[in-house]
C-alpha cells in the first residue's frame, strides 16, 4: 500500500457542503461525478498534496444514505493509493482481511477500487485504489 490517496466524507449536501469546502480550501471542487453503480454523487477537492472527495446519496439505499442515518455526516472512508490493487486484495484477504468486493469496481476519479469491510478494519472503512491509466 502506498500514500493516502485521498479521504471520503460522507454529505447530506453536496451543494451545500461544495460551498462550505471551497470557502475551507479557497478554491471550488476540481471535479464532480457521479457513481450510478454506488448511488452516489461525488465531488472532489485539493489541498496541497491532499485529496478529500465528498459523497452525497442519490437514493436511499445507497451504502452513504445508510452510514448517515447510522452515524450522521463525516468521515467515510480512508482511500490508500495500490498499484496493483488484484495482488493488494489477495494479499489482504489472505491476512484475513474481509473484503467487501471480490473484484475491483470502477470508482470515481477513474480508480479502480476496492473495499475492506470496517468491521476487520477497527470501525475504519478503507478503499483502496489505483489509477485506471
Ligand atoms: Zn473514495
Amino acid at each position: 500500500m502506498d500514500k493516502i490517496e485521498h479521504i471520503g466524507i460522507a454529505v447530506e449536501s453536496l451543494e451545500r457542503s461544495n460551498e462550505l469546502f471551497t470557502k475551507l480550501f479557497g478554491e471550488p471542487p476540481y471535479k464532480e461525478e457521479g457513481v450510478a453503480s454506488e448511488s452516489v454523487k461525488t465531488s472532489f477537492f485539493k489541498s496541497g498534496p491532499n485529496k478529500i472527495e465528498l459523497l452525497e446519496a442519490t437514493h436511499p439505499d445507497s451504502p452513504i444514505a445508510r452510514f448517515i442515518a447510522k452515524k450522521g455526516e463525516g468521515v467515510h472512508h480512508i482511500a490508500f493509493a495500490v498499484d496493483d490493487i488484484k495482488a493488494e486484495m489477495k494479499r489482504l484477504e489472505a491476512e484475513g482481511f474481509q473484503l467487501l468486493n471480490t473484484e475491483p469496481k470502477e470508482g470515481a476519479d477513474n480508480k479502480w477500487v476496492a473495499f475492506l469491510h470496517p468491521k476487520t478494519t477497527n470501525g475504519v472503512l478503507i478503499e483502496l485504489c489505483q489509477d485506471r491509466g
